[in-house]
Parts: structure tokens; C-alpha cells; sequence
């Protein structure tokens, strides 16, 4: 993939409609492949992970000797903790390196089901976990176990870009509710209402957000299972990756734990990625009902099996050991935060609000938008300007046309202070550039 292509991001492409569904015939010869060999249309219909692209991009030019500071990724920068790679470590010479159960070795279903009574208050047992390769895989495997052709599910915007892409895969409809800088980058209840339909399958509450790092507050998750419970067939996907990294004192709540009621229809997506820095251990995983969660493991066991052995084991000393690394970690989240988003409002043209938590700063560059590069390339878009700070800066961020609102820009602070300040200071030259 080439700079030009990486920030066109084409609008989703509506699917669950038998037109949709019946493609494959117009599927041209690709170069590199035999002729006549046509791709099925999950595939065609359904564009790259934007995020990954661009940081897949950045490491490129980074080997490529390229001085490129790499803002687009959405993991910590900590490493794993001691005690869970001693953990892995022991899984290994106890002889812990066979396929186990397809969704989760019983230790580790027991611990999380513990992790969701301890700290979230839901009333589950190990019948209620399902656990994948990954918080992804477990999204994946929801989705696909329950989304029919044409079925909706709603998805408040700016939005990770899985949550469509995934959508369409399953062959079901995004239904995109974008809120602006102006309300806080948050659904109302009222909107959520009035945007359930007959066809709604689920809607998907991520708190705090990837990419906008808000979060609701329990009220406000109070009154989105006020709206769920007028619409019995409405299920809940409450993303909650972001759980543990939260600033100034944000109350974090899930509506499993809130609305107890409705957790027949909840589905409660969590993982040990962010909270404990395993990003490349691929161990997520999630609590609900138990035909759903028997369904997801159907799925599964046609697909991957079991999650790997050894991160498995590493997880479970990871939920069940101590956690003070967290708040040591959010120490230094939090004052990049402070030195991402002073940085940003102080460019002209750009605007930032402080996040609730993850690792994120979501700003609005509105003001930037008709301003013309030095090379006389205009700014016309949020694309145009992440292309800009690839070229000129060599700072790689994602424009918010790919998580669904424009325009605006997010940047990851999960970098060390000095390579912030740089990248900032990068951004801020170009932006002060541009006439
Ligand atoms: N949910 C959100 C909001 C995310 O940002 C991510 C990863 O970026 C995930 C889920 C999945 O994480 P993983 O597959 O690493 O568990």
C-alpha cells in the first residue's frame, strides 16, 4: 500500500441486502493471481483496518531508515509485567504447550469470571465466559454467531474501526450515529432511541472510546439500559478494553453490572491487551449468556481452537496477581495526556478535549481545513493533513475520517514523553505552515 492510498478511506459499504450478498460475479481479474479466480464478497466488501495500515506503514519507513514517529498505534508502551512473563515462562517447562479447551482453560474462565464479580459486580460463573485470541476474536465470534444478512447493528461514532468492519464480515448493516465536538463526542439516549429499529440486533457501548478516549458516566449508562429495556430484542455489546486506564477520577461502570436485568441480552467485551500491557499475547475475552457464549465457542472450534496455551496461563496470573503497575501506568498516561492535549490546543486551528481515559487525544481540525502546504498542496480534508504530517513531519497519526467523524485527527500518547514532545513539535511546524 502507498501513501496516496492509505488515507482514502471509502465510505462503508452498506451490505445485508441480497444485492450486496450476490457479488462475486462482478469480481474482476486481480493482478498476481490466476485469472477467473474470484474473491468471495465478505472479503470484497470490507476495506483494510485503517489503524493497522497506517502503523503497518510507519514501521515500514522506520526500516526503511526513515526518522518516523510511529502516533497511530493503540498499544502501551509499558512492557508486560515480571510476574506474567514468569508466568508463561512456568506454563512452558510445566509442559503447558498443548491445544486446551476451545474458549478457555478453566483456571482462566474462573479468574475472569471473578475479575467481573470483583470489579464489576455481575453475578456470572465460568458457564458465562467464552475466551478467544483476543478481544477481536471474541467480537468476531459474537458477531458471526448472531448477525444475519440485512440485521442492524448500531454503532456510535467516532467508533474503532472494528466494529464495522466486523459488521460487515457477518454480513450485517452498521447504522452509524456520529456525535460531534459539540456534544461531547457522546450519544444521547435520545438518539439511541429513536435510531432502534425492527431489524436492530445489537448496539455496541464503548466506554471509555477508542478513539476518542470519553467514557460515560454511570448515569449516563443508567439511561442507555432505560432506552434497552423498551426494546427486548435489542442485545448490548459493552466494550470495556479501556476499563482500567481512566484520569481525574472518572467512575468507569459497565451495564452489566449496572442494569443486572438485562444481562441475558448483554454481552460484556473485555481483555488483558491494554490493562496489563499484553497487547501481543492475544488473550481477550468476554462474560454472557450461556447459549451465547456455547454458540461463540461452535465458532471458534471451526476456526482457531483455543487461544494459545501459554498466554493463557500468562493471563491468569495476570488477572489474578497484584495490579499496582496499573496506576503507575496511568500515572504516565496521564501526564502525557495533559502535555498532548496543551500542545495540540495551543496550535492554531486545532482543538482537544481532555479524554476520561485509554491513551488517546481526539482533536477537531476543523480550523485547518482550506489552508494550503507550503508545497502548495491544499489541506482539504482531515486525510489530506494526516498525509501532510507523514510527509513533512514524519509523524504518523489516523485522520478521524476512519473512525467515522470528520474533521479531526487521533493521536496515540502511548510514547514516552520525549518522543511526544517531538512529535508535537513536528505537528505544530507543519501547522504553523500552512497558509
Ligand atoms: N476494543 C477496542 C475498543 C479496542 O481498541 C481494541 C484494540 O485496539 C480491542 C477491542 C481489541 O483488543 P485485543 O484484540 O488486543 O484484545
Amino acid at each position: 500500500m502507498n501513501m496516496d492510498d492509505l488515507f482514502v478511506f471509502p465510505p462503508p459499504v452498506p451490505c445485508g441486502t441480497s444485492d450486496a450478498m450476490s457479488d462475486s460475479s462482478k469480481n474482476t481479474d486481480t493482478p498476481g493471481i490466476a485469472p477467473g479466480i474470484a474473491f468471495a464478497d465478505r472479503v470484497t466488501r470490507i476495506a483494510p483496518s485503517p489503524t493497522v495500515a497506517i502503523s503497518s506503514l510507519a514501521l515500514d519507513l522506520q526500516a526503511a531508515g526513515r526518522d518516523v514517529i510511529g502516533l497511530a498505534v493503540g498499544e502501551p508502551d509499558f512492557d508486560t509485567p515480571p510476574h506474567v512473563k514468569e508466568a508463561a515462562i512456568r506454563a512452558i517447562h510445566d509442559g503447558h504447550t498443548k491445544y486446551t479447551q476451545v474458549d478457555g482453560i478453566p483456571a482462566l474462565k474462573e479468574a475472569v469470571a471473578e475479575k467481573f464479580r470483583r470489579e464489576n459486580g455481575m453475578d456470572v460463573s465460568a458457564a458465562n465466559i467464552s475466551v478467544g485470541t483476543g478481544g477481536k476474536q471474541v467480537l468476531f465470534n459474537a458477531l458471526m454467531a448472531t448477525v444475519q444478512a440485512g440485521d442492524e447493528v448500531i454503532i456510535p461514532a467516532p467508533y474503532w474501526v472494528s466494529f464495522a468492519g466486523i459488521t460487515e464480515v457477518a454480513g450485517g448493516t452498521p447504522v452509524f450515529l456520529a456525535s460531534g465536538f459539540d456534544e461531547g463526542l457522546k450519544l444521547t439516549p435520545e438518539r439511541l432511541e429513536a435510531a432502534i429499529t425492527a431489524r436492530s440486533r445489537w448496539v455496541i457501548i464503548n466506554s471509555p472510546s477508542n478513539p476518542t478516549g470519553m467514557g460515560y458516566s454511570p448515569d449516563e449508562i443508567r439511561a442507555f439500559a432505560d432506552v434497552i429495556r423498551r426494546h427486548p430484542r435489542l442485545m448490548v455489546i459493552s466494550d470495556d478494553l479501556y476499563e482500567h486506564l481512566t484520569f481525574d477520577g472518572f467512575t468507569f461502570s459497565t451495564i452489566a453490572g449496572i442494569a443486572p436485568d438485562l444481562a441475558d441480552r448483554v454481552l460484556t467485551l473485555n481483555g488483558v491487551s491494554k490493562s496489563y500491557c499484553m497487547t501481543g499475547w492475544r488473550i481477550g475475552y468476554a462474560a454472557a449468556p450461556v447459549p451465547l457464549v456455547k454458540a461463540m465457542a461452535k465458532l471458534q472450534s471451526q476456526s482457531t481452537s483455543s487461544p494459545g496455551s501459554i498466554a493463557q496461563y500468562a493471563a491468569v496470573a495476570a488477572l489474578n496477581g497484584p495490579t499496582d503497575f496499573i496506576a503507575e501506568n496511568n500515572a504516565a498516561f496521564a501526564r502525557r495526556r495533559t502535555l498532548v492535549i496543551d500542545a495540540l490546543n495551543a496550535m492554531e486551528g486545532v482543538s482537544c478535549p481532555a479524554p476520561d481515559g485509554a491513551f488517546y487525544a481526539f482533536a477537531d481540525i476543523s480550523g485547518l481545513i482550506g489552508k494550503v502546504r507550503p508545497d502548495g498542496k491544499p489541506i482539504e480534508s482531515d486525510s489530506d493533513f494526516a498525509a501532510a504530517l507523514l510527509e513533512l513531519a514524519e509523524v504518523a497519526i489516523v485522520p478521524g475520517v476512519a473512525f467515522g467523524l470528520s474533521p479531526a485527527i487521533r493521536l496515540s500518547f502511548a510514547a514516552s514523553d520525549e518522543v511526544l514532545k517531538l512529535a508535537l513539535r513536528r505537528i505544530a511546524e507543519v501547522v504553523t505552515s500552512l497558509r
